[in-house]
C-alpha cells in the first residue's frame, strides 16, 4: 500500500466543493485526481438502467461483479471536463450528474457489501501515490494510512446553493427545495449507515470554506500540503 508518492484524502457531505478543490489542488501539484463518488453514481446509474430494485443487496452486487469500471484524464484545462468516466465501455460522465442519480445513490452506497467490493478498486486506484481521492470514508476507510487528510464542511444554506446554482448552469430544470431536500436526505444517509458512514477521521484537518472564496481555500490547503513535503524532506 505505501509508495514513494504522497496521499491526500478528502472527505465531507454533499456539495461541500470536494471536487471542484480536488481537481484544482490535483492539478496544481500534477497528481492524479479521483472522485469516488462518481463510481458510487456510475453503479446507481447501472442499476437503474436494469430497473434492478435499489434495496435489493445481492442482485446488485452481482452487478457490481460483473461491470468494468475504468477513469481517464480528459481535459486538465478544464474542470468541468477534467475526467471521463467509463461503465462497461460506455462514457456515462455526464449522465451520472443527473439529479435521479442524486436522489438513489446514497442508497445503494449504503450497502456494506457493494462498498465492501468497491474497496478493491478504489484502493487500486490510490495505488500509484502521489494522488488526490475524494469521497466520504477515504480517511476513515479506504486510505487510513494518506499522509495528509482533509475534512471539508461549509454551511448546508450554502452547500445548497452551489449544488442548485451547478445543476441550474448544467441545464436542468430543478427547484431549489428539490435540491434543498435532497442534499439533506442524502448526508442523513450517508452519516448514519453502521458500514463505513461519512465520517471525520480522528487526524483530518477541518477545512470550513463558508463565505470563503475558492483560492483562499484552495491557498490554505497548498500551505498545509507544502508544509507537510518540507517535514518529510527534512525527516529523509
Ligand atoms: O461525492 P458525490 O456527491 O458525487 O457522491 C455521491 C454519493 O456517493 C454520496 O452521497 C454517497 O452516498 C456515495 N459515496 C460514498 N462514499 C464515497 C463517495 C461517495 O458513500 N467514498
Amino acid at each position: 500500500m505505501k509508495n514513494n508518492g504522497l496521499t491526500i484524502a478528502i472527505d465531507g457531505p454533499a456539495a461541500v466543493g470536494k471536487s471542484t478543490m480536488g481537481k484544482l489542488i490535483a492539478r496544481e501539484l500534477g497528481f492524479i485526481y479521483i472522485d469516488t463518488g462518481a463510481i458510487y453514481r456510475v453503479i446507481t446509474w447501472k442499476v437503474l438502467k436494469n430497473n434492478i430494485n435499489i434495496k435489493d443487496e445481492n442482485m446488485i452486487s452481482n452487478l457490481v461483479s460483473n461491470t468494468s469500471i475504468t477513469i481517464e484524464r480528459a481535459n486538465c484545462e478544464s474542470l468541468n471536463d477534467y475526467y471521463h468516466i467509463f461503465v462497461d465501455g460506455e462514457d456515462v460522465t455526464e449522465e451520472i450528474r443527473n439529479p435521479r442519480i442524486d436522489q438513489n445513490v446514497s442508497q445503494i452506497a449504503r450497502l456494506s457489501k457493494i462498498r465492501k467490493q468497491l474497496i478493491h478498486l478504489q484502493r487500486k486506484l490510490a495505488e500509484k501515490g502521489n494522488i488526490v481521492m475524494e469521497g466520504r470514508d477515504i480517511g476513515s476507510v479506504i486510505l487510513p494510512q494518506a499522509d495528509i487528510k482533509f475534512f471539508f464542511t461549509a454551511s448546508e444554506k450554502e452547500r445548497i446553493k452551489r449544488r442548485y446554482k451547478e445543476l441550474i448552469d448544467k441545464g436542468y430544470s430543478i427547484d431549489y427545495e428539490v435540491v434543498k431536500k435532497q442534499i439533506i436526505q442524502r448526508d442523513k444517509i450517508d452519516s448514519k449507515r453502521k458500514y463505513a458512514p461519512l465520517i471525520r477521521a480522528k487526524d483530518a484537518i477541518l477545512i470550513d470554506s463558508t463565505g470563503k472564496s475558492i483560492e483562499e481555500v484552495k491557498d490554505k490547503i497548498l500551505k498545509i500540503i507544502n508544509k507537510f513535503r518540507e517535514c518529510r524532506e527534512k525527516i529523509n
